[in-house]
Order: structure tokens, then C-alpha cells, then sequence
């Protein structure tokens, strides 16, 4: 038999969707089939597998159960309270019936939100997976939200109940939960009927009686109770999560159920290269949070769904030192690991021996996403670890890599600086920005948008608010109805896409249009430019101006004004040779650190308001506010 090419893959999914996905839906257990695959009869809004029932939870944990009952499903490890956990699937079916037994004693019932505020634990895990398991409406809001942003997701989710810990830790230091969580209960207007708390020992929570429940109490009383799958409909919620809020208000973005599993299933097998025949013993490693989609699709459900070991890491990548990742491939033979740019460049400023201290020949890939993995990134990663690094692209809204390699299908190159080619059900295409009209033509820039219906797995819809999922997403190409990414993207003549920058990171210089990643982009070819920002400042006479936020490979002798100014001048010419002087910044600024989002993704919005002297608005996931700090002592007036 021939191998069949990924192209040939790629045409069958788009060409004969049902057909596909109805093959696809194999890889997961269904209680009642589906009689249709896809009905799309009311767009944009879109139904996967109706008429069929199954449970995310079933397919994760209990369909394992059945025939491995103690292979290792969840690994949990945290370097900050020096702890390691495994729990096989047993033990891991035992956990997630006694918390659904839990949040059913304190008055959940299918529909019902759950809201989940926590580190990177075990019961957070658990308490997911109850989720599913019972029908309840899992919301995860990741804990280093502070009381304002958890307030607003209180009020928009309304949850019977709140899970939640008494803290989480970061680099050795206690941040307690509990305050947070009570002021921002005191806000919200909806108050939930419970707050369960898992008490870790490491603060206060100061229990209000009856509204807060101690998780151990309940657990001593429900850790042999035996609470069966609710059958659900493919189409039922399975849960809500907000986008990061890089560019604005964050979106609820609502999930299903059945289409969910299967595109979770089908991508464990044809990007991750782990099919049902292989999946025993392997180990998956995702470093996100729970608190974003990375943590949902690949350390919850994806790597559970095909039955593989799963480790949910709390901690930094550099403590007890660079090579705690490491040790954790070695020991636990991870064979698949998910990262992001921004943590590889944190362990490329390390010594490089951790890495060669392990022996990582479990490895098969590194994949990296949620920003752009630039080339000097990706090479010193990819000849460090001497396995293939894998850059895919996606967005919370889509739940899986819409761009990547899918080497489960087919082996293919991966090429520096592009995430890849449209994964099978996704019909990308890039418009031009004014006319709306397709871009057939290789190299030509564009807006990364998709046909509809989006391939299962994708939003449903913006939670309880269907006007704003429609207006949002699918109306902003005038005549036309189709998924906005809000991204740019170019396509070479290879089918390979590469990404520039979102379409709200343009500039508009008097009247040229210009995009600040392309600026970052030719600034960084300065030698002694280790990371750049760059945003669009209001300006009186050019309408808006490009200001640079430098930090440098050596910064030493640059406090001496002489020193910064000439290394100012000459990145400006950089900027001069290679776009031309209209893309020259105004102003270049040397900093320490710049200002990013606990999951990586710069926070140009924020500079930009800093730079424009505003409020730059919910700052509660910043990593470092001492770099925006810097930025705005660098703008005072002197
Ligand atoms: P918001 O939509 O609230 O502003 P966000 O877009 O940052 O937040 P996410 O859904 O976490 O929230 O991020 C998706 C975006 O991240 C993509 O639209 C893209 O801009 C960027 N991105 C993700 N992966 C990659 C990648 N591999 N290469 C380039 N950009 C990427
Ligand atoms: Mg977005």
C-alpha cells in the first residue's frame, strides 16, 4: 500500500469533509452515533457530529481504565514546593469521580459553570476533567489574574461554584490566593453558591463559613463515590475560555464537546505523531498553564484523549536550575514536549551544559507556539537538543494548529521562520487588506482569514453573545463571510505561510502604512539587538510615529548618552537600508526587559499607551511591571 501524501490528506479534508471527519470521529468512543457531521445550515455558527453523544472525561481517563489501568496518565511536578506526584489512570479515574461526587455535593448540575482559579496542581486537573465528566461548564481562569480581571470573569461566566487553592507559587515565593479571590467576589455581582478550596499548606485562606467548603474535608467523604459519564450531546458545552487579551477586551471563547475530542484525537496523531497503536508508555510535556489553551488541548485533554502520560509542570524552567526540563524528558521519557519562544530564549541565556548533562534520546520534537519563533531562536534550540523543532500556529479560538507540519501524515520539512502549511480542515487563504479580493500569487501579503465552516474543534460561538462572535470574526471583510485571524500572513511558493504581525500592529506614518513587526524584524538584524518592541505613537504632524524599545545583546556603556545615541543612530540606519526612511522609528530607547504577558506574547498595547501617556488598562498578567516602569521613566519629560 502507498503512503498516502499530506497533500492528498489535506484535499480529502476539504474536498470531502464529511467523509473525513466522520473517519476521524473513529479515534474517540461515542455512546450514541452522529447522523450528521457537519450541519452549517445557519453560518457562521456551525455544528460538528450532531445527533451523537460521548464525554470528554470518558475518553480521556475511562476508555483507558479499561485496558491500562496503571499506566501513568497525570504527572504532576512542582519545582517551587519540590513535589512529584504520578497518577495512573486508576488513580486518576478514582480522583476525577470523587471531585465530580464534590462539586455535585456542593449543588453543581450539567450546564452549571464552574469557575477554576488555580496553580498548577493536581485538583485543578481533576476538577477540569469532573467538569466534563458531569456536564458542568468548566471556565479556567489562570491564577495570576488579579481581583479585578477574575471579578469580570465571574460576572460573565456565573458560577455555581469556585474551585480554587489556597496559593500558588513562583520562583520559591508564597502568592497567596485566597485574598485575591474574596475581593474579587466582593466586586463581582454574581456571587457563587460555593467556593471549594484545596488547601496546599502554604497560606492563609480564611474560610467564610458557609460559602467556602475545605476540599480535603469533602474528598475524606467522597473518595469512593462512584459517579458515572453523563452522555452529553456532541454539540454541548464543554467550556469556556478567554484569549489572552493581547489586543483588546478579552473574547469568552465557548468550546463543544464531541467536535472537540475528535479534533483533539485526530491532531494527537497527525501533528504529535502519537496514534492508539503507540500511545502506551509515551509522555507528553506541555510547559503552558491551564490557564490558556495550550493547557486545555495538550496537557489536559489531547495527550489523556490518545492515552498517553501527561505532566503538568508548576514552576520556572530555570529552578533549581536550566536543566529541570530536562530532567523531567529524561525521567519520565517524554517523547513529545510543547513550549513556547519565549521560554527558549529564557534557557538560551543559561549555560549550556544542563542541556548536555541529559540523556533526552525519548525526544522525538520540540513544538513551539503563541508567537513568533524568530531564527536565531529556533536555530539555537533546534542544534542545542539535535531534535526537529516544530513551530505551529494557532489561536484560542481554534483550539489546535491551524498552520504547522503534519509529520503524522507525512514527514516534511520544517522551514525557519514559517509555522508550516493549512492543517487538514482549515481553508486559509489570505486577502488583500483593501480590496477583499484573494491573493492566489506566492509572496504576496495579506490577512490570514478561513472559509467557513472551521474544521471541528473550533469556537462555537463568543459565550452568551452570538452577535459578537458574528460581527467580530465574521464580518469585518466588507461582502464577504469568512474567519478573520486578524493576523498577516504571506504564503511562499511553497504552500508554506509565514506570519507578520497582527493587523492591528499597523502604523500609519504620514499616510504610509507600516507594520510594526516588520520594523522589530529589520531592527533585529542590528547585531547588538537581543529583543525589540516596537509601537505606533499619536503624533500631531505625522499622524503617528514609530517608537523602539531596544534590549541589547551588551548593554554595557550604555547609561553613557554618547554610547546609547550612537547605538541609536546606527540601528536607525539598519532600519533605513532596509525599509527606507519613512519606516525609521523616532526615537529608539535602551531598557532592561520589556513588558510581556505571563504567557510571553509582548504587551505593545500597553507600551503604546504608556508612550501616548494613557491608562494601558488590565496590566494583571504582566510578568515584569518593572519593564513598563522603565518605559514610562524613560518618557518623562526631563
Ligand atoms: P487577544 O485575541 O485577546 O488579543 P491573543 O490573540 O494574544 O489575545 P491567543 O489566542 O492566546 O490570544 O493568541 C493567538 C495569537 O498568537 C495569534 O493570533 C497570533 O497572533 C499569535 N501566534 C500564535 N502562534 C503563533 C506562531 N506560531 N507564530 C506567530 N504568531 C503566533
Ligand atoms: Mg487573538
Amino acid at each position: 500500500m502507498t503512503k498516502s501524501t499530506y497533500a492528498d490528506f489535506y484535499r480529502r479534508s476539504i474536498e470531502e469533509p464529511d467523509a473525513f471527519w466522520a473517519e476521524q470521529a473513529q479515534l474517540i468512543d461515542w455512546q450514541r452515533p452522529f447522523d450528521t457531521v457537519c450541519d452549517n445550515s445557519n453560518p457562521p455558527f456551525s455544528r460538528w457530529f450532531v445527533g451523537g453523544t460521548t464525554n470528554l472525561c470518558h475518553n480521556a481517563v475511562d476508555r483507558h481504565v479499561a485496558t491500562r489501568p496503571d499506566d501513568n496518565a497525570l504527572i504532576c511536578v512542582s519545582s517551587e514546593t519540590d513535589e512529584e506526584r504520578v497518577y495512573s489512570f486508576r488513580e486518576l479515574h478514582a480522583e476525577v469521580q470523587c471531585m465530580a461526587a464534590v462539586l455535585q455535593s456542593l449543588g453543581v448540575q450539567q450546564g452549571d459553570r464552574v469557575l477554576i482559579y488555580m496553580p498548577m496542581i493536581a485538583q485543578a486537573a481533576f476538577a477540569m476533567l469532573a467538569c466534563a465528566r458531569i456536564g458542568a461548564v468548566h471556565s479556567v481562569v489562570f491564577g495570576g489574574f488579579a481581583s479585578g480581571s477574575l471579578a469580570s470573569r465571574i460576572d460573565n461566566a456565573q458560577p455555581t461554584v469556585i474551585v480554587s487553592a489556597d496559593a500558588g507559587s513562583r520562583s520559591g515565593k508564597v502568592l497567596p490566593y485566597k485574598p485575591l479571590l474574596d475581593e474579587a467576589i466582593r466586586l463581582a455581582a454574581h456571587q457563587p453558591a460555593a467556593v471549594l478550596m484545596v488547601n496546599r499548606g502554604l497560606a492563609e485562606m480564611g474560610m467564610q463559613a458557609g460559602r467556602d467548603h475545605s476540599f480535603e474535608a469533602l474528598r475524606a467523604i467522597h473518595i469512593h463515590t462512584v459517579v458515572p459519564c453523563v452522555w452529553l450531546d456532541s454539540t454541548a458545552i464543554s467550556y469556556t475560555l478567554y484569549t489572552s487579551g493581547t489586543t483588546g477586551l478579552p473574547k469568552g471563547v465557548q468550546r463543544d464537546t464531541g467536535g472537540y475530542a475528535v479534533a483533539l484525537a485526530a491532531s494527537m496523531q497527525h501533528i504529535f505523531g502519537v496514534s492508539p497503536a503507540n500511545a502506551a508508555g509515551q509522555t507528553y510535556f506541555a510547559t503552558s498553564d491551564i490557564g490558556w489553551v495550550v493547557g486545555h488541548s495538550y496537557i489536559v485533554y489531547g495527550p489523556l484523549i490518545a492515552g498517553m502520560a501527561t505532566i503538568m509542570y508548576e514552576g520556572l524552567p530555570t529552578r533549581p536550575d536550566a536543566g529541570v526540563w530536562w530532567t523531567l524528558v529524561e525521567k519520565y521519557q517524554v517523547s513529545v514536549m510543547f513550549s513556547a519562544p519565549t521560554a527558549v530564549r529564557v534557557l538560551k541565556k543559561q549555560d549550556p551544559k544542563f542541556l548536555k548533562a541529559h540523556d533526552l534520546s525519548s525526544l522525538r520534537a520540540l513544538y513551539l507556539a503563541g508567537e513568533p519563533l524568530d531564527e536565531p531562536t529556533a536555530s539555537w534550540i533546534s542544534s542545542a537538543l539535535g531534535k526537529p523543532i516544530i513551530d505551529n500556529y494557532w489561536q484560542t479560538e481554534t483550539g489546535w494548529p491551524i498552520l504547522t507540519i503534519a509529520n503524522g501524515v507525512e514527514p516534511k520539512p520544517s522551514k525557519f521562520g514559517s509555522p508550516g502549511v493549512p492543517m487538514y480542515g482549515y481553508k486559509v487563504k489570505l486577502l488583500d487588506e483593501t480590496t477583499g479580493q484573494e491573493l492566489a500569487g506566492a509572496n504576496q501579503k495579506g490577512v490570514l482569514v478561513i472559509d467557513g465552516p472551521l474544521p471541528p474543534g473550533c469556537m462555537q460561538t463568543v459565550w452568551r453573545d452570538d452577535a459578537r462572535f458574528a460581527a467580530a470574526y465574521w464580518s469585518s471583510i466588507p461582502g464577504q463571510q469568512v474567519y478573520n485571524t486578524f493576523d498577516w500572513g504571506i504564503r511562499d511558493e511553497d504552500g508554506y505561510y509565514y506570519i507578520l504581525g497582527r493587523t492591528d500592529d499597523v502604523i500609519n506614518v504620514a499616510g504610509h502604512r507600516l507594520g510594526t513587526r516588520e520594523i522589530e524584524e529589520s531592527i533585529s538584524g542590528h547585531s547588538n539587538v537581543a529583543e525589540v518592541a516596537v509601537v505606533g505613537v499619536a503624533d500631531s504632524l505625522k499622524g503617528q510615529v514609530a517608537m523602539a524599545f531596544v534590549v541589547a545583546k551588551d548593554a554595557a556603556g550604555l547609561e553613557l548618552p554618547a554610547n546609547a545615541l550612537k547605538l541609536e543612530g546606527d540601528i536607525m540606519k539598519v532600519v533605513d537600508t532596509s525599509l527606507g526612511a519613512v519606516a525609521r522609528p523616532s526615537r529608539v530607547f535602551f531598557v532592561n526587559a520589556l513588558p510581556k504577558t505571563r504567557s510571553g506574547k509582548m504587551l505593545r498595547r500597553a507600551i503604546q499607551a504608556v508612550c501616548e501617556q494613557r491608562d494601558p488598562g488590565d496590566l494583571t498578567t504582566m510578568e515584569d511591571p518593572a519593564a513598563l516602569q522603565q518605559i514610562k521613566d524613560l518618557l518623562k519629560p526631563v
